[in-house]
């Protein structure tokens, strides 16, 4: 087994290897940027290092100074979290020139998945289901004119280097397409340096279920059932759960057949994701595959008793699945909310700042993946995801119920964030029935648009955490600190959230 890992990452999934390091006797090798200097990865970690700017080129997408680190620190392997380098084939390769383990799968594998419409030609090799459209990139205009002629509208122009939601574009009728095409190609190249587009079409309100897949070093690949991911804001995942509320076991078992010819298609090893849009009548039609751990996992974790985490780390070190398919049982019911640092009132726009005070809720069947602390400033040069609330229950009921009470209890002073929104959709109807779809969420919010900008906590309970944080500071400094004003100009902000995937405006 490896002695020291070395964590590419930051936030709450640094600090999720970490734990798996530290509870393995293995020691973790933490990364930062001048903007994370002092979170909480870097304060887990047994070691850590400096790597540049808080600008992820600078840092955290470096692969020659996250190398250069692990070196000298005489790391055994490289743990990638998600996001930044994860699903780079370059990261995995200069791991090997090193002699360092990447913890994940070849470089190989993750190229032959990498592109959207790469894997869409494996997962017909292997007699998987696509959603219909072209199986290469378009070459001009032209081009997409007639295949847009072919699959009829709506229709979805997609980036070949997707990811994100990047250089995504609905397209409803034939005069939108130019347009689309010129905006779509543009966003994916800034985005990727790749700006080759595909076309599906567009399945009006189909769900999102993904199968949890892992393969080892000697041909053994199990799928650990499935997730439903269909709480979508922007297409984007917003709240997930497993197992799905409408997936029985002959399609459990089908989808996730599926997903392990695909794996062994690619010659697929370690965990991966493959992600399926599944319509009304239970048909299943592969979307792309990650090739990487997913924000998601810890619903999985929770259904399955397996620590996948762990798992990742002991198949890299070349042992073997400790269990086989018919081993694989699932128990219960797991739900997780993506918590961020955004203002619901002003369309989601990251929030950073720093935040005052900072309640965790506990409890049965709670579980915390969160990378921040009372008193930390969230730098908006990243993702501006805080952390994840996961809630156990014997059946979704109980889940639910126990995730709207942790929500009731979470406390985040300082900044903006989507807490409200999570509390109101634990409460919807149609919610606690299961009956949604990729396009529930941005119908929800359209029709209960005052509704989710309403105080999040009582006004009592805010002035009273903002008393306790002022005394505090004044405590610790000797003269009263004013809070800190949230920087607005986020960068990220800027590139990434304010990209939508349809640019009509809401309303
Ligand atoms: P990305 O990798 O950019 O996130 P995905 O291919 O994973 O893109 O798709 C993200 C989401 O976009 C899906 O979960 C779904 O909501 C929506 N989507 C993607 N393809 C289609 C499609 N053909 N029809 C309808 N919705 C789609």
């Amino acid at each position: 087994m490896f002695r020291k890992i070395l964590i590419a990452n930051r936030g709450e999934i640094a600090v999720r290897v970490l734990r798996a390091c530290h509870e393995m006797g293995i020691e973790a090798v933490a990364v930062y940027s001048e903007a994370d200097r002092g979170s909480l990865h870097v304060q887990l970690a047994d070691e850590a290092y400096p790597i540049g700017a808080a600008e992820s080129r600078e840092s955290y997408l470096s692969i020659e100074k996250i190398i250069g680190v692990a070196r000298r620190a005489g790391c055994g392997a490289l743990h990638p979290g998600y996001g930044f380098l994860a699903e780079n084939p370059d990261l995995a390769r200069a791991c090997a020139e090193a002699g360092i383990v990447f913890i994940g799968p070849t470089p190989e594998a993750m190229e032959r998945l990498g592109s959207k419409t790469a894997a869409r030609h494996v997962a017909r090799e292997a007699g998987v289901p696509t959603v219909p459209g072209t199986l290469d990139p378009i070459a001009d205009e032209a081009a997409a004119r007639n295949a847009a002629q072919e699959i009829g509208f709506p229709l979805l122009l997609k980036a070949v280097a997707g990811g994100g939601g990047k250089g995504m574009r609905v397209v409803e009728r034939k005069a939108e397409l130019e347009g689309a095409w010129r905006n779509a190609g543009s966003e994916a190249l800034n985005a990727f340096g790749d700006g080759r587009l595909y076309m599906e079409k567009y399945l009006t309100s189909p769900r999102h279920i993904e199968i949890q897949v892992f393969g080892d070093n000697r041909g053994n690949v199990v799928y650990l059932g499935e997730r439903e991911c269909s709480l979508q804001r922007r297409h984007q995942k917003v709240i997930e759960e497993a197992p799905s509320p409408v997936v029985d076991a002959e399609l459990r078992r089908a989808m996730g057949e599926a997903s392990v010819r695909l794996a062994r298609a690619a010659g697929y090893r370690n965990a991966g994701t493959a992600e399926f849009l599944v319509d009304e009548d239970g048909k299943f039609y592969f979307l792309e595959v990650n090739t990487r751990l997913q924000v998601e996992h810890p619903v999985t974790e929770a259904v399955t008793s397996l620590d996948l985490v762990k798992l990742q780390i002991r198949i890299a070190a070349g042992e073997e699945l400790p269990f086989r398919q018919e081993d694989v049982t699932l128990r219960g019911h797991a739900m997780e909310c993506r918590i961020y640092a955004e203002d619901p009132e002003n369309q989601f726009f990251p929030s950073p700042g720093e935040i005052l005070s900072l309640r965790l809720p506990e409890g049965p069947g709670i579980r915390n993946d969160v990378g921040v602390v009372s008193g930390w400033t969230v730098p908006g040069d990243y993702d501006p995801m805080l952390g994840k609330l996961i809630a156990w229950g014997a059946d979704r009921a109980e889940a639910v119920a126990r995730l709207a009470r942790a929500l009731d209890e979470y406390w985040v002073v300082g900044i903006k964030t989507n807490l409200g929104l999570f509390r109101r959709v634990l409460r919807d109807s149609e919610f606690l029935a299961g009956a949604i779809h990729t396009r529930w969420l941005d119908q929800w919010l359209a029709s209960h648009e005052s509704l989710v900008a309403g105080p999040p906590e009582s006004e009592e309970q805010i002035v009273a955490a903002l008393a306790v944080a002022l005394w505090e500071a004044k405590s610790a400094n000797g003269a009263a600190a004013a809070p800190a004003t949230p920087r607005v100009d986020s960068r990220w902000k800027v590139e990434s959230r304010v990209d939508q995937l349809d640019n009509k405006p809401r309303r």
